[in-house]
């Protein structure tokens, strides 16, 4: 069986916190797009990880994790994170560990060149993690960049890489302090490279036999449909595709088709960064949210915007994700609420509408919230359907018919058992 577990909104849906409950379950986790920029949050007996780079599935001894070629890897972060998480005991080995050669290196100057563009924009600025991401996969598409194998044969992009440093400080001269030299560049590969080599596989071999063996695969993604480069909100969205469409192509089996795809949805709204946030609450109310759901990011501990459930978003991001079920998360954390506040449409230009806009109608677009029976009471310790309040089960029956997708997994907490199937 091939799943992929999705993000439904604008991603820290609790999709680290799905792929470690499922991962038991499957003999392959891996991660098919993103890097660093990733801050998936599990929390085990032994405490809280927080997983950048590594797939989810890194917790469980017997689950093999990859890291698909869809991804961007800064080697001195990855290394660094292998590194913590063997001091806390996770086993980590090539055998558990499959790093794509086909995945793209994030270099240093990645990181300052994202630094000093989100300088340079001021008050304009996307509000990005500063990790270096957009000028990676920029890079990548202008075809100027290395992949993990080419770390095997480190004399053999010499040259190569020369020329690519050359370019670098061609095209970022603007910004005055930029320079990058490719000695510096070759020692860091040497450096931490070295460390990653015998981690460097043929995913895509692996993957295909594992197919054909049998074995379940889970694909991890990073983030959620609406900060998909090409169906999210653009530019607000992240550089690369966030889609399930996406998954067996990032991971490494383009021809291989999804058995599942199982969307995990908040059951508020939540948005790390700039861009249109239609559901967005004004300060007073949204800091009681932000406070109750602890809304500030894993990767960078900024504050997160938050807002209602939103139908309309919600709705949309299933349907790109192709969802055939999903993991409602957080439902705990209404708990606090007299009525919970929910958007259900939107009003562009004095006209409603539940279709999701793009552009500059998206910016245009003011929320239409109605509010729902709260619940009042704790509900993290319910562990079937029967234990919910009556207007929680209410709550969770409007969104599964109002998105039109079954709702399988209720997560009424972060820990791992913290969950029951609806
Ligand atoms: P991801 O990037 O999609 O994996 O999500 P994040 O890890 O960034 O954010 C989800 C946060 O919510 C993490 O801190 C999780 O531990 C926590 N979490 C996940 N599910 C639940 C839940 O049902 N209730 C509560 N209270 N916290 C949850």
């Amino acid at each position: 069986m091939l799943t992929a577990v999705v993000g439904i909104n604008w991603g820290d849906e609790g999709k680290g916190r799905m792929v470690d409950l499922l991962s038991k379950q499957y003999d392959v986790v891996c991660r098919y797009q993103g890097g660093n920029n990733a801050g998936h949050t599990v929390v085990t007996n032994d405490g809280k990880f927080i997983l950048n780079l590594l797939p989810s599935g890194i917790l469980h001894k017997g689950t093999v994790n990859v890291m698909g070629g869809g991804m961007v890897i800064d080697l001195e972060h990855l290394v660094g994170e292998i590194a913590a998480f063997r001091q806390r005991g996770i086993y980590i080995s090539p055998d558990n560990l499959k790093i794509s050669d086909k995945a793209f290196i994030c270099f240093p100057y990645h990181v300052t060149q994202d630094i000093l563009e989100e300088e340079r924009l001021g008050d304009k600025k996307f509000g990005s993690t500063r990790r270096g991401i957009a000028p990676a996969y920029g890079d990548k598409y202008m075809k100027k960049g290395i992949r993990m194998g080419d770390l095997r044969n480190l004399a053999a992009v010499k040259q190569s890489l020369s020329d690519i440093v050359e370019w670098k400080n061609v095209t970022t001269k603007g910004y005055g302090d930029f320079h990058t030299n490719a000695d510096i560049i070759m020692k860091w590969l040497d450096t931490f490279g070295s460390e990653l080599i015998p981690y460097i596989t043929d995913v895509t071999n692996y993957l295909s036999d594992s197919v054909k063996e049998g074995r379940d695969i889970l694909l991890e993604a990073q983030l959620g449909a609406l900060r998909d480069i090409d169906y999210g909100i653009y530019p607000y969205t992240t550089s690369s595709q966030t889609l399930a469409a996406y998954a067996p192509i990032g991971a490494g089996i383009p021809g291989v088709s999804l058995g599942n795809v199982l969307g995990v949805m908040k059951a508020y709204s939540s948005c790390v960064g700039e861009g249109p946030f239609t559901a967005e609450m004004s300060d007073l109310d949204a800091s009681a949210l932000r406070e109750a759901g602890e809304e500030f990011g894993a990767a960078t501990g900024r504050p997160r915007r938050v807002g209602g459930f939103d139908v309309v978003a919600s709705r949309y991001g299933v349907a790109m994700q192709g969802a055939d079920e999903l993991a409602l998360t957080k439902l705990d954390i209404l708990s606090y609420f007299d009525e919970i506040p929910v958007c259900v449409a939107y009003e562009i230009d004095g006209h409603r509408t539940d279709r999701f806009p793009s552009g500059d109608e998206l910016v245009r677009a003011k929320p239409v919230y109605e509010y729902f029976e709260g619940f009042k009471v704790d509900i993290s310790g319910c562990r079937k359907a029967e234990d919910l309040p009556e207007p929680a089960l209410r709550y969770i029956r409007y969104i599964e018919k109002a998105v039109d997708c079954p709702i399988k997994y209720v997560s009424v907490g972060p820990k791992r058992d913290d969950y029951f199937v609806l």
